[in-house]
């Protein structure tokens, strides 16, 4: 019998089921086995198919056009998602062919802001189920839930709470939808097989009245579960999910701060795990800033940073950047006095006089309060702006011309999603400065014409480190997640940066490239681990060649060579 792992090396979930030869609707319906019109005379005749098809067998580049025109076809972002979700669903290896030649359109409906919308409207567009729901009515019975779950072997776990769901709020159970967009890149951008890849949300109710009140409402309609319940409940999932799948890595996404913190430090040093939104996004943005400084032509560490936002994302960056800022030869202490954090109460200082949440405290500054970013500005004349605060338009254009006055090229991330929360946008920023900004944001943007020239702005997205520190952390076997892999993430990222990308104002590479970044990322992951001891697997002589080797491939198997 061929091996099926030919076209996708990633230990192949699916080879038991081969082997037992799925047959006639059975197989049509299999959403990673089915290959509809695609399936030839031979494999229609052998599997009990004929009958069940249209009689013309399509060519997989058939297939792909007729999606490709459905797709092209909708003319709302969310009626495409809606076709990309069902295609999901009925045939995956035709759905990631059509995302991997199209990654740059689809994913801003895939993930953010699409997204977004769709979680939001996701009790009135559900079609059909995906991934796990552990509802808090069933504490005591999780481990016997997980065990539903059809699939043998699973590699990556992305798992949320719905509580902050992108910059929308409290979403409760709709949240699902981050978990299944998360993992269509993990497959997408870094090759995780896909039936290796379960979206979990663990519902504990929301406090979000409008869902509440919504009669399609599909989690459980009571306020969130707090307080000790809370994390007992967590923990019995993640402890079911780890009994089951013990060497699984579980991404944790979209927890509000007050959990994502102490859920980060409670599982990090236990099992491989990671927060996306506070290590992820660390390392996304310190490879933008990185590359932002290769147009500089400045150090890291003599850089003065205003974080507008002082939540998961702020504190995830700011811990990249001093690690950044420690290899430069700075002490961590004399690092973190080139930050200023400003939360909804303006600076974060240790004198304000309210009680300042942990992860604020290291970066809470000796001096005197001040209120406004704008004031902010003018006293600190910051060389970088980091936009972490959900808040609209919030780098407006007298913060943008102070920042100016002080600085040759300010260095301007305003990282918000999704877009509708952005706290600049790109043509601000070029208009503000006469053109001479280092720009990134948190969700895509068009390139943007000023003054003759176009210049397409880099979006900070964490698609470009996550997925391949994932795979590179299965691929050596990792015991653990460390910061030191997401910092190995950035710097190899941002030296994959053309210096034509820098040119055009961008600090992030074509999305085109991701499975060359993902290979290289994970190759990098492979290396910390390896040097830190905590790889199971020995390393390889020819490291980027088996990484890439496990990669899954979106091409049909041949059943018909069986
Ligand atoms: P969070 O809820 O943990 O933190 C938000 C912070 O903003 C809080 O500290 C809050 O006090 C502060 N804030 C609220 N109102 C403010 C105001 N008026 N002025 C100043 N600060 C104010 O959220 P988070 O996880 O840190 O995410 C923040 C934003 O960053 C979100 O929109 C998220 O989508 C985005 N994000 C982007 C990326 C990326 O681009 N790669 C990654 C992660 C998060």
């Amino acid at each position: 019998m061929p091996n099926p792992k030919e076209h996708s090396t990633m230990e192949h979930p699916k080879q038991e089921v081969l082997q037992v030869f799925k047959k006639g609707i059975d197989l049509v319906r299999d959403p990673i086995l089915n290959k509809g019109t695609a399936f030839s005379e031979k494999e229609r005749e052998e599997f009990n198919l004929q009958g069940l098809l249209p009689p013309h067998v399509s060519t997989f580049e058939d297939q792909v056009q007729r999606v490709t025109e459905n797709y092209r076809r909708k003319d709302t972002d969310i009626g495409k998602y809606i076709f990309l979700e069902a295609l999901h669903d009925r045939n995956e290896i035709l759905y990631y062919a059509l995302l991997l030649r199209n990654l740059e359109e689809m994913t801003p409906i895939i993930y953010t802001p699409t997204v977004g919308l769709a979680c939001q409207l996701y009790g009135h567009i559900f079609r059909r189920t995906r991934g796990m729901y552990m509802p808090a009515k069933a504490k005591g019975n999780f481990k016997k839930i997980i065990n539903n779950w059809p699939e043998e072997n699973v590699n990556v776990i992305v798992v949320t709470d719905g509580s902050r769901i992108l910059g929308l709020g409290d979403l409760g159970a709709s949240g699902i939808g981050i978990p299944i967009g998360k993992l269509a890149l993990y497959v997408a951008c870094a090759g995780i097989h896909p039936s290796g890849t379960l979206p979990v949300v663990i519902d504990v109710g929301t406090d979000n009245e409008n869902l509440l009140k919504d009669q399609l409402y599909l989690g459980e309609k009571h306020r969130r579960i707090t307080g000790e319940k809370y994390y007992d409940i967590i923990d019995e999932c993640v402890v079911a999910a780890y009994e089951r799948w013990p060497k699984a890595l579980i991404q944790f996404e979209d927890f509000t701060n007050d959990h994502a913190f102490p859920l980060l430090k409670k599982y990090r040093e236990k099992l491989l795990c990671f927060n996306d939104d506070i290590q992820g996004t660390g390392g996304v943005a310190l490879a933008g800033l990185l590359a932002g400084l290769r147009i500089t032509k400045e150090k890291l560490s003599d850089q003065r940073i205003i974080f507008l936002g002082a939540g998961s994302a702020a504190v995830g960056i700011a811990d990249m950047i001093v690690a950044g800022m420690v290899e430069e030869g700075l002490s961590e202490q004399e690092a973190r006095k080139r930050f200023w954090f400003l939360d909804s109460k303006g600076l974060v200082t240790t004198t304000r006089g309210d009680k300042l949440a942990e992860h604020k405290i290291p970066y809470a500054r000796e001096e005197k309060y001040i209120e406004t970013l704008l004031d902010a500005v003018k006293n600190v004349k910051p060389t970088i702006l980091m936009g972490v605060s959900k808040q609209p338009g919030a780098f407006d254009e007298q913060v943008v011309r102070e920042m100016k006055k002080h600085v040759d090229i300010p260095v301007i991330f305003a990282l918000s999603n999704p877009t509708s929360k952005s706290e600049c946008t790109p043509s601000q920023a070029y208009e503000w400065t006469d053109g001479n900004v280092v720009y990134a944001s948190g969700s895509p943007f068009e390139p943007i014409k000023y003054k003759g020239k176009t210049y397409a702005t880099g979006q900070g997205n964490n698609m470009y480190i996550f997925p391949g520190v994932g795979l590179g952390a299965i691929v050596c076997k990792a015991t653990k997640i460390t910061d030191s892999m997401f910092y190995a993430a950035a710097k190899t990222l941002a030296n994959l940066i053309s210096k034509e990308d820098l040119k055009k104002g961008r600090v992030y590479p074509d999305l085109n490239d991701i499975r060359k970044i993902s290979a290289h990322i994970a190759v990098s992951v492979c290396e910390v681990a390896y040097s830190e001891g905590i790889a199971w697997e020995k390393r390889p002589e020819n490291l980027l060649e088996i990484v890439k080797s496990k990669m899954f491939q979106p091409v049909y198997f041949q059943y018909d060579a069986v």
